[in-house]
Parts: structure tokens; sequence; C-alpha cells
């Protein structure tokens, strides 16, 4: 369980966002309450959007009182919000300090993604990637993990969620969600910040607060082989792996986590997560294209040897550049080369069309504000 607190919070409330119904529950039991409070809380939190507990009408007044002396429900404020042409929605999020985050709404046809941070900037240093040029922070809390969806629901559905008393009892079915996926695919590595990912994804799968089902949430990795065996064991939402390159010396110059977590170990650990279980299907290969470094036919035809038994899918992510970068997009051409070539050897292979980048919400371009950049970690390879 994790340390919830918001850093502008009065430190002795006790921030109940992030907490999941187990935490909940051992929360009502600690101040002398029965464990069905846990439910009635989550829900007016998570599915009617309640910002205090004076709104909460189906609890007893006095523990609506007790509940406003020892807790509060904070959320990161929105600071500002764009719209790109295409109707994707990116807003920057205010932490403590210095330090903000990005969480970017994607609306498509029969679904609405919500690509949430887990970290402010990221210790990876992935050059491709204008977060890891920002450096690292800190881990979020549980809470200000869920409170993007919490922000983003009310930002999208203001009239669904509104501050009346009137909305108990009106649930957030799956036919009136305008969030139905989420994806761990914004600003830092969701792995490295095991405990409180896990717990904010508890309350995403949670019936009682946002009920979406495992398939519709995606952890984004670039493949920390020992915490994926663990998220197995305690939360086996959908996976997409971010490898980016068809064999070590490649993988090495562009993820430099690859020195201590090789392809064959993630791979492996890749295997693993699936073993066994015939409900899910395949996980997904991100692979950015990256002019004369990762996309000639060669590099294609080592892909599909390196990915053959694997039950996956590959999405070709087209770079995104940025300010700076050292790296250019490959050619159209070269992409759709390569994507035929994997498709001739018998994988699913999409092309990932670039949303909102007229407003620097597509792949990689999440920035925020790091305060601190100064602990970016090296990866170095290990014997083990
Ligand atoms: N740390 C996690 C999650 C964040 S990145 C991970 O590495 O998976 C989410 C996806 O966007 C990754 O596949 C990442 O490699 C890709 N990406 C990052 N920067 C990009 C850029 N500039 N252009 C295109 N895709 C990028």
């Amino acid at each position: 369980m994790s340390n919830t607190s918001l850093s502008n919070t009065t430190p002795e409330k006790i921030n109940l966002l992030g907490y999941d119904l187990a935490h909940m529950k051992a929360f009502f039991s600690e101040i002398g309450e029965q464990p069905f409070r846990a439910v009635q809380v989550l829900k007016w939190i998570h599915q009617f959007g309640a910002e205090n507990f004076t709104q909460m009408s189906n609890v007893s007044q006095a523990l609506r009182a007790k509940l406003n002396d020892i807790a509060e429900i904070k959320a990161p404020e929105i600071i500002a919000e764009q719209k790109a042409s295409d109707g994707t929605i990116k807003w920057l999020m205010r932490l403590d300090g210095g330090n903000s985050i990005e969480t970017v709404y994607i609306p498509e046809d029969n679904r609405g993604t919500l690509c949430v941070s887990s970290q402010v900037g990221c210790a990876l240093d992935c050059g491709f990637r204008s977060t890891a040029k920002q450096g690292f922070n800190r881990n979020l809390t549980s809470a200000e993990i869920i409170a993007q969806l919490w922000v983003a629901n009310k930002a999208l559905n203001p009239l669904a969620q509104s501050k009346s008393d009137t909305i108990q009892g009106k649930v957030q079915d799956s036919k009136n969600r305008v969030i139905t996926n989420v994806v761990l695919m914004g600003m830092g590595e969701p792995l490295l910040n095991f405990d409180n990912v896990v717990e904010a994804i508890h309350l995403m799968l949670e019936d009682h607060a946002y009920g979406l089902s495992k398939r519709r949430v995606t952890i984004s990795t670039a493949g920390v082989v020992p915490a994926l065996k663990r998220l197995r064991e305690e939360c086996d939402v959908s996976l997409a792996i971010s490898l980016h390159a068809p064999n070590d010396r490649i993988r090495n110059e562009i993820v430099p986590l690859n020195k201590k977590y090789p392809i064959k170990e993630l791979l492996e650990a890749c295997q693993y997560y699936f073993n066994g279980d015939t409900k899910k299907k395949q996980f997904t290969i991100e692979y950015v294209m990256l002019a004369g470094i990762n996309d000639s036919e060669k590099n294609a035809r080592e892909l599909a040897f390196l990915l053959k038994n694997l039950p996956c899918k590959i999405n070709l992510i087209p770079f995104n550049p940025f300010p700076n970068s050292e790296f250019d997009c490959s050619k159209m051409q070269t992409i759709n080369r390569f994507q035929d070539i994997l498709y001739k050897a018998g994988y699913v292979t999409v092309i990932r069309k670039t949303r909102g980048e007229d407003i620097d919400a597509a792949c990689g371009q999440l920035a925020g504000k790091v305060k601190d950049k100064s602990r970016r970690i090296k990866f170095e390879k290990t014997s083990g």
C-alpha cells in the first residue's frame, strides 16, 4: 500500500483518492467503522466524482463529520487544456512545487482512451523520448495516478458527475463511459513505480470504482523483467512492450535498460506472463521507426525471426520528433515495406496513427515540468 498524500495536502489529513478497496477497508476498520463503508465511499469518490464527504448523503452525518476532520479527497488541478484538431485533448496537471504531468484523451469511433502518466519525468534515458530528456523527479502516488482518470472524467463529462446530492444512485455504467480504455503510456516507466501503479490499476478494474476490464487497461514497459513477473501474480492487465529493436546491439543504444535486462530475458518474461492463460490472446510489441537506426529490411526480417512463437502483434510507431532530438522518423515508404515484411511473416502489424500532433500530445512528446532532473539512472550490464 502506498503513501497517497499529495504534497500540498495538509499533512495530518489522509487523502482517500488513491485507496483501493483493500486499503479503504483497512482504513475504515482502523477508525472503528464497518468495512461496508469502504464500498460506499469508493463509489462516491470514483463513480459519482464526490469532492468531499459532505456530499455522501447515504453516510451518517456523524461519520461524514469524522471523515471531514481526518481525511480528504485531493487531486492535482488542471492548469492547461489543449484540444487538437482530431479531438485529442491534453491536460497539464499541477503537482507540487514546479512539477506537473500530462494526461491525454484520445477519442476514436468506438472507444475513448486515456493515456496516463506514472512518474514525473522518466529515469530510463531512452534517447528518442522527450520525456526522458526531461530527467526524473519522483514517482506519482496512487492518488496522483488515479486522479488522472477522476479529473479527466469530470472534464469530459461535467454533467454526469455533478456536485449535487441528487447524483446518488447514478452509476457510471459501461454504455455511458467516455473513458473506455486506459494505457499507461504517458510520462514515466510504470513498472519502476510498481506498488502505486498496481493500487491505481486495482481502482481502474474495481467494479465499485471504474469497472474497466483487464483487457482495456494496458501497461507499456521498456522491460523491467522482475517487475513483469510480479505483475503477472498481482494484476495481469494487458501488456505492451517497448522493444524498438531486433537485437541487443541496437536496443542497448536506444533503450539503455536493455543492458540490464537484454532481449532474451525480456521475451522470456513476456512468454511467462502469458503462460497458461487462454483468455489473454496476445501482447503488443511497440517499435518506434527511427530512420537509419532500426528500420532496414534486414531489421524487419530479424524482428520476425526474434518474435516467432510469441503470441504478439506489432505496432509500428512513426517517430515523433521534438526539439533537439537526435533522430529522424523513417520515410513512410520504409515503414510500409517494414510492415509488409512482418505481415508476410504472419504478424498482425499496425502502423500507429499519430494523434494530437498539433498540440504535442503524440507518443513521446509528453513532457510536463520536472523540477529536479538529476535523478536519472544509468543501466549497465549485470551478470544476473
Ligand atoms: N516507459 C514506458 C511507457 C511510456 S512510452 C515504455 O517505455 O513503454 C509509451 C510508448 O511511446 C513507448 O513505446 C515509447 O517508446 C513510445 N515513444 C516514446 N517516445 C516516442 C517518440 N518520440 N515518437 C514515437 N513514439 C515514442
